[in-house]
């Protein structure tokens, strides 16, 4: 019989499949722990850089407005010695500007707010009174000053970095002014604009009210920043990093920097979602470049797991036809390489031995019968025993020689002996290894052939009979055979001594029917 060709779940698919679910498993979650842990290391480090870099920043605008102010004190002293008189306030304002880099415009103010030196020359600005918030809280200060942004009599958004003059007899003559025009280019966005922005990294400036005064963005200068820890924290002059999300609703990666002389703080911040980015391309990397070892890891978990359910798979093939002597030479050959497979097989050869041993009992002298040396009566109830006992499903060919009593009466007893032993021995040569001849009376025969379908047996039954017909019998001629076919197996309700009864009633139906021909059980 032929083994199923229907897909089923084996050892070694199981094997497989647990080998490839646990190195799934294993893989995904090294994967995930790597990503956690590496994407906490990336903020970590982001927020760390960006917090040095803003102190570095902090450190040199910082120092960039101390040396501007020292300055800014040089020449209110020399205005000072001098009176603020016109010329030496123009030439001055001129020089300041020139030796440093810091200022959109110099000017000089007096006590009664009047410019008395604008640098870049605005002549018609001359003389002209400083009315702006900005110019009444240094005169009000009179000491150096770095002021609040402020909107200018002409419209322009500055700061101040001022510093008073004062006369040789300490009388307060006005101030000199370097200003920094927010909305243009200026001192920060030279300093701040060399900064690459292109990991998405952008750095902003607020003043200690935590207005905006410098932003890559000329539209957000001025803007007065609410509800930020970062900005809130850099104010009251700390520095740190925090991961916090913006007013925009985008988290940022901020890190800040106060700069003490201004009370100004410095923002370096860059999205969250970019900062990993990268970090994602590198999992899906990784990924895609384990895949071939994985693939070869899956591809030797297979070998392994053929390899391991081979003697199993070996050993279930030929127990399903164990009373086949050859599969007992089959199951002894099987290398069972392990405990389990190893105790499966001697269990199995065991079991075998004991069948066999059955089957060798039955050919005793006393179940043959002596003319043809076919299984006699006796011997078929024990075969039928066997079967039931091994569940061994077979089918039954009851078989009757036509006319008999004829070939007796023509030629004699004698010759119809001989015809009977010519007919068995033909039958024997012509039956299978496990099939069963046998002789249950008379010139009635009955052949048992374990492991076949009727339908099969019906064929091989019709083989049969047509070479008997075919085949002369010397001194008689031709003979012809009737028979009948029925089977047995677990699944049917009789038992299997009933599948002879139906096979002679298939026989009675051929002979009924003509003779020579054969006939299936169709009952049931
Ligand atoms: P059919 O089966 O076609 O109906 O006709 P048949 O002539 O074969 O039928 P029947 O059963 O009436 O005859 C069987 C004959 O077989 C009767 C008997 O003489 C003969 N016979 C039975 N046993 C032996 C035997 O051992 N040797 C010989 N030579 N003849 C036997
Ligand atoms: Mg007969
Ligand atoms: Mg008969």
């Amino acid at each position: 019989m032929g083994r199923s060709r229907i897909f089923r779940l084996n050892l070694s698919h199981l094997t497989l499949a647990l080998t490839a679910f646990t190195l799934l498993a294993v893989l995904g979650n090294s994967f995930y722990a790597t990503y956690r842990v590496q994407r906490e290391l990336l903020i970590a480090s982001t927020l760390e850089s960006n917090r040095a870099y803003a102190a570095k920043l902090a450190e040199s605008v910082g120092l960039m407005l101390d040396s501007a102010q020292r300055q800014l004190a040089f020449s209110a002293e020399t205005l000072g010695q001098r009176a603020v008189e016109q010329e030496t306030a123009s030439s001055e304002v001129a020089r300041l500007f020139r030796q440093t880099p810091m200022f959109n415009t110099v000017s000089v103010v007096s006590r009664d707010a009047r410019i008395r030196a604008l640098y870049p020359d605005k002549a018609h600005r001359m003389g002209s009174r400083a009315t702006s918030r900005g110019a009444h809280q240094i005169l009000a200060a009179r000491e150096p000053i770095i002021t609040d942004p402020f909107i200018t009599t002409t419209g322009r958004y500055i700061i101040s970095v001022t510093s008073p003059i004062f006369s040789t007899t300490r009388d307060y003559l006005g101030f000199i002014s370097g200003n920094i025009y927010l909305e243009s280019n200026n001192i920060l966005s030279q300093l701040l604009s060399h900064h690459y922005y292109k990991d998405g990294t952008y750095i902003y400036v607020v003043d200690r009210s935590k207005t905006v005064i410098y932003h890559r963005e000329a539209e957000q200068v001025g803007r007065l920043i609410k509800g930020n820890s970062a900005v809130d924290a850099v104010v009251q002059g700390k520095s740190g990093a925090v991961s916090q999300v913006n007013s925009y609703g985008i988290e940022m990666l901020t890190g800040y920097a106060a700069v003490e002389n201004s009370h100004w703080g410095i923002i370096v911040q860059r999205p969250k979602a970019e900062t990993l980015t990268n970090l994602n391309e590198q999992i899906k990397e990784i990924l895609l470049a384990s895949v071939p070892v994985n693939l070869l890891i899956i591809a030797g978990a297979w070998l392994a797991s053929l390899f391991i359910a081979r003697p199993l798979w070996q050993l279930a093939c030929n127990t399903a036809n164990m009373s086949n002597r050859d599969a007992q030479l089959r199951i002894a050959k099987v290398r069972a390489w392990y405990y389990e497979a190893a105790q499966l097989k001697q269990a199995i050869l065991h079991s075998i031995g004991h069948i066999n041993t059955r089957f060798d009992e039955l050919h005793a002298e006393t179940r043959s019968d002596p003319l043809t040396g076919l299984l006699n009566k006796r011997g078929i109830q024990l075969l039928l025993q066997c079967y039931e006992e091994e569940k061994i499903p077979f089918s039954v060919l009851a078989l009757d020689v036509d006319h008999f009593k004829l070939i007796n009466d023509t030629h004699g007893h004698d010759v119809g002996d001989r015809v009977l032993v010519a007919l068995a021995a033909l039958m024997q040569q012509k039956a299978r290894k496990d099939d069963e001849v046998c002789r249950s009376g008379g010139e009635e025969f009955l052949i048992f052939l374990p492991h076949t379908p009727k339908a099969i047996a019906g064929e091989i039954a019709e083989r049969l009979r047509r070479l008997v017909a075919e085949a002369p019998m010397e001194g008689v001629g031709a003979i012809t055979l009737s028979i009948g076919v029925s089977e047995w197996h677990t699944g049917l309700p009789y038992h299997p001594s009933h599948a002879i009864k139906r096979a002679d009633r298939a026989l009675y139906c051929a002979k009924a029917a003509g003779r020579n021909r054969t006939e299936l059980d169709l009952e049931g």
